[in-house]
């Protein structure tokens, strides 16, 4: 076995250093500037007693210390990092090198709008890019997440059903049992009562069970397609009936968007509203959390037509617009059937600007491409693993998956106490990054694996061999399974304590309190 981290004893960039010490000099500013801005006056609320307390080192210290911890981490460009749902795909470098541009990095949200004409231009076009490719009218890059979105978008069900003076029944939004946890957490902040509808043998959503809910209460449904099994919701047309019918909307929650792009289109299955998650589909990379952004797409459905209301007069943000007359580009700020400001300021344009090359470089054919190869990757995945004791393929074994696929550890477990975490340490303890677990929640010990399309059969095909291996040695040594992982910088930890609010120590300040024994 080859270990592929390095294990670098390397202190927190705090213990670094010494006082006084400095890596870097900031210019004095020259006398002809400082006549003409004069001294500014930092107002007393905010000014501080103390100097803020920051790590004082040598450039080549901070170097090292940073070049060590990469050294130490595991990321897309050491190897896959199949996480299913995630959609961990490579970064392409010409993305990287455009977003980090001075004349884009160095732009402040409060400059005139005639000065960034440029960066507004790739926006209003980014706009209508994404907005063709779910198949909506009108888009806003406002949220900066796909949760964050899924808010705004059931906000906007909310402000629908309340223009026309019906919010007082419609409480309830659907949402299937293989549903992302963002999806009922969403419906549940904005005052809805959450419908969980369970899926069908075949993986798809019951459309028994869903005609069975689906009353005047229902102000709408929430679904991803493909689903989170990675299985395209066939009776997609018929739910959209269902729900329109009883004046619902649909949600599209588009974080598997790029199992089907440039194939098919939420808006052409009858979805009303979709958000793209940018960082997934679109190439740039995210992890822990941020950085993404989260556009929100509209079909241009009439609201009220008495005081000419449409869906797209609810979205969230500014918006970009072009001025016919004065040729500029421009922010519409929200006007007053909107849901109002989700963030400060217009948008996380970096990852925004990584997607608008991403989609440029590609183009539509690309695009399907794209989505082909994902598609393919996963099922040549499938089929290498398939017949392979200790893992089963819940949900019809004989569908076709998209662009990703869950498979189970049950079987091991029952026959060996082997579970899907210890799969997952086997697969840490050979180098490589380990699937999604445990998610979906209705397949029991989940592995939820996705290569992207940028995966080579190679790798595909080594991933494959290790789970094999792992398998093996689950039935023949099961203890050595509960071993794993020993070729990590950090081995196996007790996954409740590095859980704890008492363990894990979210800032410096926190710790030397702690330390200290102020804190405990
Ligand atoms: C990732 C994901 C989300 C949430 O998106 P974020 O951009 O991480 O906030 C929602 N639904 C599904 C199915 C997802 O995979």
């Amino acid at each position: 076995m080859v270990f592929k981290q390095a294990k670098w004893d390397e202190p927190l960039i705090y213990e670094l250093g010494c006082e006084g010490r400095i890596g870097f000099l900031v210019p004095e500013v020259e006398e002809d500037i400082r006549r003409e801005v004069g001294e500014i006056q930092i107002p007393d609320k905010i000014r501080r007693e103390n100097p803020p307390e920051l790590p004082e080192l040598s450039e080549v210290e901070v170097v090292r210390h940073f070049i060590r911890l990469s050294q130490m981490t595991y990321g897309v460009d050491n190897g896959p990092i199949p996480l299913g749902s995630c959609t961990m795909k490579y970064n392409p470098k010409i993305s990287e090198s455009i977003a980090s541009d001075p004349r884009i990095t160095l732009l402040h949200p409060l400059q005139d709008e005639d000065t960034v004409q440029g960066l507004l231009e790739i926006m209003y076009l980014l706009q209508k890019w994404l907005a063709n490719i779910v198949g909506m009218d009108v888009c806003t890059l406002h949220p900066a997440a796909g949760a964050h979105s899924e808010l705004a978008g059931v906000l906007i069900i909310r402000k629908y059903h309340e223009l026309k003076g019906q919010l007082n029944r419609k409480k309830e939004i659907i949402v299937p049992d293989s549903a992302h946890g963002t999806n009922p957490a969403s419906a549940a902040m904005a005052g809805f009562r959450v419908v969980t509808v369970r899926s069908a043998p075949d993986g798809n959503i019951d459309i028994e069970a869903v005609k069975a809910v689906v009353s005047d209460r229902t102000a709408g449904l929430m679904l991803t397609n493909p689903n989170t099994l990675g299985l395209f919701e066939e009776n997609i047309v018929e739910l959209a009936e269902i729900i329109h019918e009883v004046d619902g909307l649909l949600y599209y929650d588009g974080a598997n968007l790029n199992g089907i792009m440039g194939y098919t289109r939420p808006g052409d299955m009858g979805f009303d509203i979709a958000h793209i998650n940018i960082h997934k589909t679109f190439g740039s990379p995210h992890g822990g959390g941020g950085p993404g952004a989260g556009p929100l797409c509209v079909k241009e459905r009439i609201v009220d037509p008495e005081r000419n209301i449409k869906l797209s007069d609810l979205l969230p943000g500014p918006i970009v617009k072009y001025d016919n007359v004065r040729k500029k580009y421009y922010l519409k700020k929200p006007g007053k059937y909107s849901i109002g400001w989700l963030k400060s300021f217009f948008a996380n344009t970096i990852p925004l600007i990584k997607a608008f090359i991403y989609i440029a470089c590609l183009g539509p054919q690309g695009l399907k491409e794209v989505t082909e190869q994902a598609v393919i990757n996963t099922n040549y995945f499938i089929k290498k693993l398939k017949d392979t004791k200790g893992y089963s393929l819940p949900y019809d074994p004989e569908r076709y998956r998209k662009h990703e696929v869950v498979f189970s550890a049950k079987p091991m477990t029952q026959d060996v106490g082997v579970t899907a975490e210890d799969v997952c340490k086997g697969l840490l303890d050979a180098g490589f990054y380990a699937p999604t677990m445990y998610f979906p929640l209705i397949v029991q010990e989940a592995l939820m694996i996705e290569f992207t399309d940028t995966e080579t059969k190679e790798n595909i095909d080594k991933y494959a061999e290790r789970m094999k291996e792992i398998a093996k040695i689950a039935y023949e040594n099961p203890e050595e399974a509960k071993k794993w992982p020993r070729n990590t910088v950090v081995t196996r930890v007790d996954l409740v304590k590095a859980n704890h609010p008492k363990t894990v120590t979210p800032s410096w300040r926190v710790l030397k309190l702690r330390k200290e024994g102020k804190i405990k």
